[in-house]
């Protein structure tokens, strides 16, 4: 791995930045934002302000480099995208330099600093990528088992292809929506015994799905295929994913196809892209594959990555309770594995696909990634903070996902992907 120095532990910048803070100078996570009397514009997260690209650009500050005025000026991180992972590591090297507190270019320009700095939380921030297609994986081992047991003989839990390849299907773009976007319980068919009529009206068990995605670059030509040694070069980076489900429309319509309107109506992402370059220090081992993987799945090096998730449930007129400390180390499939089993048969990838992960559960109680598992099929309903219990999503009810890497005294974060349930529309 070449060493990247944007990630560097002693780095300090000239932009205050707290103690705990998603946004260091060695995050620089990407994102959309605009404000009342401007268009969109690219921009990067330093501690709680951001600053803005196309006013670098047009103040000079991104010479050199391969961006054009009209890449800055965007509703989507997808043009800036086009130029690849050199193009960004590029960027965000650039963005580095400028903002370390030993480098004056730009530090002691006051009148530079004034238009290039904004408060994140008097913008409005974007959703950061124009979604192209989006694939949902199933590759947490914890979550796999637990829905198993609980819907299968618990002795049979994991199906026999299971871990022979990174099982996932293709989902729905169009409905992936920025945190912070609030929306109505959704309606369908459910059927609780299959003997009867199937009913219809709003979901019961609305549930969430804590997991992360990663966002692709342009990949290669239709027909060929990405190695788990090429993955990287193809993952800009990654965020908070919330792939909201309804339990009791996903049972009765699932089969034998996979889930279709019990998870298209919404899956919520944390605004900011959070480039696998920032990551990299935060790599760890895997699990060990047995049995052994067919040889387009092996890979070298360790591709996993320890980040530190959260998912806290707020009803309208209380204070949070936190219902899940998970970690995305706990995967079984790597990203690596995902893309190159994805690709094995010729399937191309393009600039702006979202690959999500998959529940993600630990391997003890208080890990579980989703309700159904928390609260294990409604058995073992979860105390709030205000005395009301859950089993499942109620109106009023917001979910908030946080999750953040932390190693030799710097964290890398990624915000919050948060959404609020309302009721059913009439
Ligand atoms: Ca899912």
């Amino acid at each position: 791995m070449q060493e990247i120095k944007a990630n560097d532990p002693k780095l300090r910048s000239w932009v205050e930045v707290a103690p705990h803070s998603d946004f260091p100078i060695q995050n620089l996570p990407f994102g959309i934002f605009r404000t009342e009397s401007q268009l969109p514009h690219v921009c990067c997260a330093i501690g709680d302000k951001l600053i803005d690209l196309k006013a670098l650009h047009v103040m000079g500050y991104l010479e050199n480099l391969p961006f054009t005025l009209e890449d800055m000026v965007s509703d989507s991180l997808n043009r800036c995208m086009r130029h690849g992972k050199q193009g960004m590591r590029d960027l965000r090297n650039r963005v580095s330099k400028l903002l370390r507190s030993d480098m004056p270019d730009l530090r002691d320009k006051e009148h530079h600093v004034r238009q290039v700095l904004f408060n994140q939380n008097e913008v409005q921030l974007l959703m950061p990528i124009k979604v192209g297609d989006y694939t949902d994986f199933y590759s947490s081992e914890d979550h796999a088992r637990n829905v198993g047991t609980m819907f299968r003989d618990p002795a049979k839990a994991l199906l026999p292809n299971w871990k022979h390849l990174p099982v996932g299907y293709h989902g729905r773009a169009s409905s992936i929506t920025i945190s912070g976007t609030p929306f109505h319980r959704p309606k369908g068919q459910t059927n609780a015994s299959d003997e009867t009529m199937p009913v219809f009206g709003p979901s019961k068990q609305l549930d969430f799905e804590l997991e992360v995605a990663f966002v692709t670059f342009d990949g290669k030509p239709l027909g060929e295929n990405i190695s788990t040694a090429e993955a990287d070069d193809y993952i800009f980076g990654m965020l908070l994913f919330n792939d909201w489900s309804a339990r009791d429309i996903q049972r009765w319509e699932y089969v034998p196809l996979g889930p279709f309107i019990s998870k298209n109506f919404i899956s919520t992402v944390s605004p900011w892209l959070v480039t696998l370059d920032a990551l990299e220090p935060f790599r760890v081992p895997g699990p060990v594959q047995d049995p052994e993987v067919l040889s387009y799945l092996k890979y070298a090096g360790d591709k996993n990555i320890d980040i530190n998730l959260q998912v806290a449930i707020k009803p309208e007129q209380a204070s949070e309770t936190i219902v899940s400390h998970s970690n995305y180390k706990y995967m079984y499939w790597n990203m690596e594995q995902q893309l190159a089993h994805h690709t094995v048969n010729g399937c191309n990838i393009r600039c702006g696909d979202m690959m999500a992960s998959g529940t993600i559960s630990g391997p003890h109680e208080g890990s579980f990634g989703s309700m159904l598992e928390i609260a294990w099929k409604g058995t073992k309903p979860v105390s709030m903070n205000d005395g009301s219990t859950r089993s499942f999503i109620q109106d009023g009810d917001t979910v908030i996902i946080r999750g953040h890497a932390e190693k030799n005294g710097v964290r890398i974060g990624f915000g919050e992907c948060s959404a609020k349930v309302l009721p059913s529309l009439p």
